[in-house]
């Protein structure tokens, strides 16, 4: 089972290529799977969406996301 336990890191990594529809099967699974453990990164997961969302509604800002998304992925890794 070690397989699908990965670590917060890991998990933040597929959130943002999953907000890039660049994830395959087995790495939504054991996205979801860790998802389902983890309410830190279910936190990042929703934030995520949320500044993707701004981002398509604004167009201009994609490269602040971009950076807002960055910092929120290192907070997160240093824990
Ligand atoms: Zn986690």
């Amino acid at each position: 089972m070690s397989l699908l336990n990965i670590s917060c890191k890991q998990a933040t990594y597929l959130i943002s290529k999953k907000e890039q529809r660049k994830i395959g099967l087995f790495d939504r699974l054991t996205l979801r799977l860790h998802l389902g453990i983890c309410s830190l990164c279910r936190r990042f997961e929703k934030q995520t969406g949320f500044i993707i969302k701004q981002a398509k509604h604004t167009h201009t800002e994609e490269k602040l996301s971009e950076e807002v998304k960055e910092k929120i992925v290192g907070s997160i890794s240093k824990l």
